[in-house]
């Protein structure tokens, strides 16, 4: 064999090993595989692969040989190494992609976590209801904000600075004439002075006073109703606050009126609604205390002095005007002694209802 062919056939079997070792590397399934390829191709200790025998040999060539052989040997090299280093980082991902996905996996067999189903607040419903009726006769729903003025709070309502109205309702004064509401009454100037008459109208919202004991809380709930139109009457309150007790207490309670006083209605009635649970015939009744009557709000012809302070004129107008505590109410139809627990959160007591 002539020098030449020698030469010719070391770099063809470089050429081969290199093939061969790059196949092997693409076939390899798991990472310790590809160390036995990596020590079968290019491994130096013990058991020397055939590429490095080729390159130990190199030196024992002539300076001619050496270039030609040693260029394809370490080209061989390097390509094979490059691959081995891709393999390796393919399977580290691989591993870790395994890894995150085992670990957040999840089982579809598991019986699911049951979410707790929430109802209504018991102040709500009787809201509710309140609301159901009266935009049944054709009133509108009106709110406002619950940081009021004084103007709004007090003095549009007949109250003016220094009466001793003002007294009667526990004020919380914020800065610069601003109350938090102490009745939803605000409401109803507000829609008179956006509005000409005939005005129908019921404002549900949260009211504020300082008080507190079983029957009084810091917030509560109001339902306020306004009528203003052509010729109402006191029978009309009356009729109208009867088919709303019914509708909410039950077919057979009736309505009672008496006599009381408001700065910004005249006459001025306070409402009570015949028990519901006894009638009045037991004088141990829980829910009436043997009286036979509950209370239930407040009532009355609107002052002609609020119609003038919102330019109506009290000559052409009349109207009635009617609030209730629908806590209160709540407390009555589902027999709670405390009006506290309504406001405390705690969910033993509202998923009674
Ligand atoms: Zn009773």
């Amino acid at each position: 064999m002539c020098y030449h062919s020698a030469l010719m056939m070391a770099v063809d079997r470089i050429e081969e090993l290199r093939e061969e070792a790059l196949s092997a590397v693409a076939s390899v399934g798991s990472t310790s595989d590809l160390e036995s390829v990596r020590v079968r191709y290019l491994g130096w200790n013990n058991c020397s692969a055939e590429l490095t025998e080729i390159k130990k040999g190199i030196r024992d060539l002539s300076p001619e040989e050496r270039r030609e052989v040693g260029g394809a040997a370490n080209k061989a090299t390097k390509e094979i190494e490059t691959a081995l280093a891709e393999r390796r980082e393919e399977s580290v991902a691989v591993a870790e992609r395994e890894k995150r996905l085992s670990s957040e996996a999840v089982d579809v067999t598991l019986p699911g976590v049951p979410y707790p189903k929430g109802s209504l607040h018991p102040s709500l419903r009787v809201i509710d209801e309140v609301v159901d009726f009266f935009v049944g006769l054709g009133y509108r729903v009106a709110e406002g904000p619950e940081v009021e003025t004084d103007y709004y709070n007090f003095t549009a309502l007949n109250i003016p600075p220094g009466h001793p109205a003002r007294g009667m309702q526990d004020t919380f004064f914020l800065d610069e004439g601003l109350v938090l509401r102490t009745h939803t009454s605000p409401v109803q100037i507000r829609t008179m002075l956006s509005q000409e008459p005939p005005v129908y109208v019921v404002c549900p919202g949260r009211t504020y006073r300082r008080d507190s004991d079983p029957t009084h809380t810091p917030m509560f709930n109001q339902i306020e109703g306004l009528a203003v139109d052509k010729g109402l009457t006191l029978g009309h309150l009356k009729g109208t606050l009867a088919a709303m007790a019914r509708h909410v207490f039950g077919e057979d309670v009736s309505l009672r009126l008496r006599p009381s006083y408001f700065q910004f209605t005249e006459p001025s009635v306070e409402m009570d609604v015949s028990c519901f649970v006894c009638g009045g015939s037991d004088p141990n009744c829980k829910v009436c205390r043997g009286a036979g009557w509950i209370e239930m709000g407040g009532a009355g012809m609107v002052d002609p002095a609020v119609l003038e302070e919102v330019d109506y004129d009290p000559e052409e107008y009349t109207g009635f005007a009617f609030g209730f505590g629908p806590d209160r109410m709540a407390m009555v139809k589902y027999g709670v002694p405390d009006l506290r627990l309504f406001f405390e959160g705690d969910l033993r007591f509202l998923q009674q209802f």
